[in-house]
């Protein structure tokens, strides 16, 4: 079963991707703050991590490079604000994020399509 981890401090955010994503027969891991999902990424070592941008205490552009640094392959999805912020996008990107998702997630399919992307190395 493909394992997703989802690190967002928002728990209505991650209770979504639970409630979507389990029934569509994934693994949903949770973690509420940065830290919380570093530990549990590095143990379970999933094959997606949802990462939420901004969190208190370990931001996610920080969580984003302990992940990669830990396992390379792990596909890391960022969930950003969406304030246009391009730039961030980009260097998130170019710090190894295979794409980024702007808050609030409009389409949940979108997602679970980019995430079969992912994971098919695409
Ligand atoms: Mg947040």
């Amino acid at each position: 079963m493909t394992k997703i981890l989802t690190i967002d401090d928002e728990i209505e955010f991650t209770t979504l991707m639970q409630a979507y994503f389990e029934p569509r027969g994934y693994e949903v891991l949770v973690a509420n703050d940065g830290a919380e999902g570093l530990r549990i990424a590095k143990k379970e070592n999933p094959e997606v991590c949802l990462i939420d941008l901004k969190m208190p205490g370990l931001h996610g552009d920080e969580v984003l490079r302990e992940v990669l640094l830990h396992n390379p392959s792990i596909k890391c999805i960022m969930i950003t604000a969406s304030e246009g912020e391009g730039k961030t996008s980009e260097k998130l990107k170019e710090m190894g994020a295979y794409t980024c998702f702007d808050k609030p997630i409009t389409s949940l399919r979108n997602l679970e399509n980019t995430i079969k992307e992912a994971l098919n190395g695409g």
